[in-house]
């Protein structure tokens, strides 16, 4: 298998579609080109351990750059692939080369949403590694105001609590997590938040968020409610990195529109991760999942289509965050739950809540039961139907395994 592959974006997707392509015996030139300056490195520390300066970025790195540069996989980092043309089979970098490619993964990843209005100063987003140094100093000059109560904006909380300092959460739906994850958890994430001193006010619609000087911000709702605080960070979500996609001309929705092996609407051009709206089987349309699992596996899984091998296995997506210590994990889809079956005590912070429609387990979340989610995962991936008395008392969730068949994707 000879020839010339390039990947764009050397996140996690990318990443991992290069080593795949290796170890399953790809033997022509891959070249991954990555616009941050680092190699791979694991970006959810990027709210956790690194925004807390616990962790230096060696340790959070995929692999050493001693690694990449053994490997013979050609990456080149701080580099942006600023054209595609599909036609032509080229894409130009920002360096001035062009490259050919017989096949091409776009994985550019997502980037943070902004404000419509985004004051330049004291209001910040977060995504990667440069955005740490600005965040940090923020925190540094008194209280936070997060706008967003998602997987980022929480997690941000719990480390400047962990820092010190002071933070505040404005939420626009009605309670924290509560698109990922079932009511009953996102009253949980909310009692933990208030026990370590973090007020998520939720249902607020903001008109914008102002600098009034250089000594602070205020935010204001449509309800004329206001909000001050040292600095701000917005953190209302990532939108896919498409642009390169766009001016090439693919099918685009919310991602680019891939099928279940990861093909987009050009030749030989394949997309993966956080950037590619998927078609999944098991749910009949395109979602775009932006966990790290899901990333890494779809890399994974892309490379070996490119290489005619496509894998037919794919897990169902799952992710995890960690708050105040707690780990919370969630895997297929818990929300919008037609009925929960919570085993164990969410008070208690261990348990396992099932998502069922009609008997058949279709999400999971669990505080402290890595196990039972696992199993449940399995379930969910395996269309596991079952009486709603058995989910509920099964004496183990595994029991629940028999005569499951794994769907084919
Ligand atoms: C702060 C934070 C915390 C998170 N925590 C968790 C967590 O706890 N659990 C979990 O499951 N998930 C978490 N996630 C989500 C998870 O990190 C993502 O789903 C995952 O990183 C997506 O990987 P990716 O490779 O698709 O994209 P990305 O990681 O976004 O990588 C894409 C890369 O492509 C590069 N790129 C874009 N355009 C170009 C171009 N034209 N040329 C060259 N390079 C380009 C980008 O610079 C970027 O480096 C978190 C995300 C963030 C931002």
């Amino acid at each position: 298998m000879t020839g010339q592959i390039v990947i764009v974006g050397a996140g996690v997707a990318g990443a991992t579609a290069a080593r795949t392509l290796r170890s399953s015996g790809y033997t022509g030139r891959i070249v991954l080109v990555g616009a941050e300056q680092h190699a791979p490195y694991r970006r959810p520390m990027v709210s956790k351990d690194l925004l807390a300066g616990t962790r230096e970025l060696e340790r959070c790195l995929l692999e050493s750059e001693s690694y990449w540069a053994g490997s013979d996989i050609e990456l080149r980092v701080g580099t942006t692939v600023t054209d595609l043309c599909t036609d032509r089979g080229r894409v130009c970098l920002s360096t001035g080369e062009s490259l050919g490619y017989d096949s091409l993964l776009l994985a550019t990843g997502a980037r943070a949403r902004r404000l419509e209005h985004h004051p330049p100063l004291r209001v910040r987003t977060l995504r990667g590694v440069a955005d740490i140094a600005a965040l940090r100093a923020a925190i540094a000059t008194g209280p936070l105001l997060i706008v967003g109560a998602g997987l980022v904006g929480l997690e941000v909380a719990a480390t400047v609590r962990g820092l010190g300092g002071q933070a505040q959460v404005v939420n626009a739906s009605a309670g924290p997590l509560d698109r990922v994850v079932p009511h009953e958890v996102s009253a949980l994430v909310r009692d933990l938040h208030a026990e370590h001193g973090v007020r998520i006010d939720n249902d607020v619609e903001l008109t914008g968020i102002e600098q009034i000087d250089s000594h602070g911000v205020v935010a204001t709702a449509t309800d004329g409610r206001t909000w001050s605080a040292a600095s701000a960070l917005v953190a209302i979500g990532a939108d896919p990195d498409t642009a390169l996609a766009r001016t090439a001309g693919l099918e685009i929705s919310d991602g680019i529109l891939v099928d279940a092996h990861f093909h987009t609407s050009a030749p030989g051009v394949f997309a993966a991760g956080d950037v590619a709206a998927r078609f999944t089987p098991q749910r009949r349309r395109h979602e775009r999942d932006q966990h790290w699992n899901s990333a890494q596996a779809q890399g994974a899984a892309a490379a070996k289509s490119m290489l005619g091998q496509p894998d037919t296995d794919l897990e169902i997506p799952w992710g995890w965050s960690t708050q105040y210590g707690v780990n919370l994990q969630f895997a297929g889809w818990p929300h919008p739950c037609e009925d929960l079956v919570v085993r164990g005590s969410i008070a208690d912070r261990d348990f396992i809540a099932l998502a069922l429609t009609e008997g058949a387990l279709v999400g999971a979340v669990a505080v402290g039961r890595p196990r039972d989610l696992r199993t449940a995962r399995e379930l969910i991936a395996g269309g596991a139907v079952h009486p709603r008395a058995d989910w509920a008392e099964a004496a183990e969730l595994a029991e629940l395994k028999r005569e499951v068949q794994p769907v084919r994707q």
